[in-house]
């Protein structure tokens, strides 16, 4: 498969979306590659121990406790320190020691990814949410939107680690980050987690599928980070290069993400690669909010946030199990988002994991709340295609399908023009560069005739079936 069908260096560009994996075996031998040339055998459980057993597996009432009184503290810290913040409380009239408990966080308003684009083009550069100096920042990410978020000096943050290890990342591994290491944070978290693990980190970023093979072959990587049509397409790469996946491939752990991953692609996956994948989920805005566990039941909700499952119209929170919106709370004491609207729908499960992790679960992520679409882990909206067609007067009406294709998401542009041009080849070229350069993902362009596009047929039509 063609590698510039990956869009090399902007693979997620638009937002962490959905899901993140690793693969592993239960227990089962390891050879750990050491530079002297001697390698040495050892046996590592990937499937069972905790990267932070107090916080896992505390009580529900522990739990409540712990989580009462970081959101106090983050309350009160961002009242005093952030601007943004406290103009959430002035807008209700409320003050933080209102907020008594996680029921009473529904009086809040809930911020979205707009308000924050908009919060930051009022107030350059961080939208007032950011406690602290500007020359105290380490890095300054930017996501779509654009949102910028800064990075911390010091990133403390586990969430990332505790589903790392989840997955099965253990002290030791050598793990091939795929994500991308461009403009936006979620490669640079991944990297700083690990380092938490005390695994080893190849920076590679998206791309040059045959180097990443022969990487994995010379230095014995053991863990994989990236999405997951990308693993698919590193194990199709391969098989056409006829390697075997245990001799050639050392592979014990692979973490995708970064977009929707089906279980029909998950079956795929570990039955070629004989090793089990598992998935998170999180964004670039409020980091990890979910992990799967071995047991394959849910996410795990990850202690150091507040998930609450949301009516997007309200606000208010929806009773156990009922489908609603991803809304987080963070405790970053650089940039606290309170109820943020992720924009993705799920559900939350309660029941206890066998895993022995006591905290609540995500169910799938079910979809979007608005028309935004992901596709080949980047989202498009509505109005990027609206703008990208107004530069093509000729153009009359257009719409853009999203399908899915051996695994692969495929976007194609379906365009009525208002006369017929003489050129059409020279427009199709154009208008296909404009889809790249716009909306950052390869996507075919058809002409259809006047009247080939219904009426009132939505914008982007996401016709892919998950299954
Ligand atoms: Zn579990």
């Amino acid at each position: 498969m063609a590698q510039s069908h990956w869009n090399i260096g902007r693979v997620e560009y638009w937002n962490v979306g959905p899901i993140f994996s690793f693969a592993h075996h239960s227990i089962i031998p390891t050879f750990h590659h050491s530079y002297s040339g001697v390698e040495e055998s050892k046996m590592i459980d990937r499937k069972h121990g905790y990267y932070d057993r107090k916080k896992e597996k505390m009580s529900k009432r522990e739990r409540e406790a712990y989580l009462q009184k970081r959101l106090s503290e983050i309350l009160r810290y961002g009242y005093r320190h952030s601007k943004s913040v406290r103009s959430r409380f002035d807008a209700v009239r409320l003050m933080p020691k209102e907020i008594r408990n996680l029921k009473d966080l529904e009086k809040l308003p809930i911020t979205k990814k707009a308000d924050l684009v908009t919060a930051q083009k009022e107030t350059p550069p961080l939208g007032g949410f950011e406690v602290i100096p500007r020359d105290g920042l380490r890095r300054i990410y930017i996501s779509p939107g654009p949102v910028f978020e800064p990075g911390e000096w010091d990133y403390k943050d586990i969430r990332w680690a505790q589903g790392l290890y989840a997955c099965g990342m253990r002290k030791g591994d050598i793990v091939l980050n795929t994500f991308n290491y461009h403009l936006t944070p979620l490669a640079f978290m991944l990297d700083e987690s690990l380092q938490m693990l005390g695994a080893t980190v190849v920076p590679i970023g998206p791309g040059n599928l045959s180097m990443q093979i022969q990487l994995m072959r010379h230095l014995r990587i053991t863990g994989f980070l990236g999405i997951p049509s990308f693993l698919m397409a590193i194990v199709e790469a391969a098989e056409g290069m006829h390697l075997d996946f245990k001799k050639d491939l050392h592979l014990k752990a692979a973490f995708v993400g970064a977009e929707m991953f089906p279980e029909s692609l998950r079956e795929k996956l570990e039955g070629k690669l004989e090793i089990l994948i598992r998935q998170a989920y999180g964004t670039v805005d409020v980091g990890c909010l979910g992990y799967e566990c071995p047991e394959k039941n849910g996410m795990h909700i990850p202690e150091d946030v507040i998930v609450e499952i949301v009516d997007t119209d309200t606000g208010r929170q929806l009773e156990l199990g009922a489908t609603g919106e991803i809304v987080a709370t963070t405790f970053s004491k650089v940039f606290p988002m309170i109820r943020f609207a992720t924009g993705d729908l799920s559900y939350l499960i309660e029941d206890p994991c066998p895993c022995g992790r006591t905290s609540m679960r995500l169910g799938k992520i079910l979809g979007r709340t608005d028309q935004v679409t992901k596709v080949g882990g980047i989202f498009i909206h509505p109005w990027q295609v609206d703008e990208m067609m107004a530069k093509f007067p000729v153009v009359t009406n257009y719409q853009v399908v999203v399908t899915r294709k051996e695994y692969r998401d495929e976007m194609t542009i379906y365009i009525e023009l208002k006369e017929e041009v003489s050129d059409k080849i020279s427009l199709k070229i154009r208008l296909g560069k404009e889809v790249q350069e716009v909306l950052k993902v390869k996507g075919e362009v058809v002409f259809v005739t006047r009247g080939g596009i219904p009426d009132r047929a939505k914008k982007i039509d996401d016709r892919r079936i998950w299954e």
